[in-house]
């Protein structure tokens, strides 16, 4: 199977635009599940600026 890393790039909504793991979703998931993180595209867009992808944060959009 053939990384789509460019086509994906082009609808990550991730701010954060000079991330080498943009568009490796794989890669990008795996990153901040490490961290026990969410990534960029389950944020709202008001949350996504402020880069905090912790659960915490995730939990409190949907309160
Ligand atoms: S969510 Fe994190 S790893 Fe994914 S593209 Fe944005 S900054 Fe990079």
């Amino acid at each position: 199977m053939d990384c789509i890393q460019e086509k994906n790039a082009e609808k990550c909504p991730c701010t954060y635009t000079s991330c080498d793991k943009r568009g490796a979703c794989c890669q990008c998931v795996a990153f901040h599940r490490s961290r026990n993180q969410m990534v960029a595209c389950y944020f709202t867009p008001e949350v996504e600026r402020t880069y905090d992808r912790s659960m915490k944060a995730f939990l409190a959009q949907h309160r």
